[in-house]
């Protein structure tokens, strides 16, 4: 069972979202995308920058849709997202609940029920969030068992943060080669810690853990996915967001 269970685990995770505009693959820090109520896509903020600055107005980069007219109106639309069966529409509600936000009534078990339900839509995020609820007891009793059986499924399920996270726990249980062979997959999905980590321990005991070989085809593939997840567009929304938070640092916005 065990060994079965571990098959699964280790395999290779699923093909990675693309951002329905550009094509490109999106990119898996949370903060890069965005997720619209509108049309229940998650976009890339190069692809969503582009359509404003063209249109002058913001407006869904995809369908098209003004903007919700109301807090009200946002979740309404989030809401009928989620009876189309949108795994990320009840990973957002889910947010807004647990922290209380956008018109939410402050209220953790029931962001725990709408990640548990976004999990099993196939949101690998929500299955992630909610480990971070039983590893902080948010709305549950603290649970490290269950807290690791979900990040095992959004691991499973693609969720590069949360492999990386089975990584660093079975370092710290002393698991050396299960631990690389997390790293290895969060590496190849683009992580630079996880690619660090990897080549620290190369660079330490070539072969012990990793051969040559391995360690040329991880460094292939980590610069070949970092490479893919970038974009003019989304360079573009870079350095206007930087911009952004030094003139509002400077208090000139
Ligand atoms: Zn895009
Ligand atoms: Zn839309």
């Amino acid at each position: 069972m065990a060994e079965l269970y571990d098959e699964k685990l280790f395999a290779d995770p699923p093909p990675p979202e693309e951002c329905p505009i550009c094509m490109q693959i999106l990119p898996y820090d949370s903060r890069q995308v965005s997720f619209n109520s509108c049309c229940g896509k998650t976009i890339c903020n190069g692809c969503i920058y582009d359509m404003n600055m063209s249109e002058g107005k913001d407006i869904c980069a995809f369908c098209r849709t003004p903007p919700a007219e109301s807090m009200e109106d946002t979740i309404k639309r989030i809401k009928k997202q989620i009876e189309a069966g949108n795994g990320e529409a009840c990973n957002m509600l889910a947010c807004y609940c647990a922290e209380g936000i956008n018109g939410m009534p402050q209220d953790y078990q029931k962001a725990n029920e709408l990640l548990l339900k976004g999990g099993e839509l196939g949101c690998a995020d929500a299955y992630h969030n909610l480990s971070v609820s039983y590893e902080q007891g948010r709305g549950v009793a603290i649970d490290k068992k269950k807290a690791l059986h979900f990040y095992e499924l959004a691991a499973m399920g693609g969720h590069v943060v949360a492999r990386y996270n089975l990584g660093y726990f079975e370092g710290q249980a002393g698991n050396d080669q299960r631990a690389m062979k997390h790293y290895i997959i969060a590496a190849k999905a683009g992580d630079k810690t996880a690619f660090d980590n990897i080549k620290r321990v190369f660079m330490e005991c070539p072969g012990l853990l990793v051969t040559k070989d391995e360690f040329e085809c991880i460094l292939r593939v980590y610069h070949e996915r970092q490479k893919d997840m970038k974009s003019d567009a989304r360079d573009r929304y870079e350095e206007f967001n930087k911009l952004a938070n030094t003139l509002e640092q400077h208090s000139i916005i």
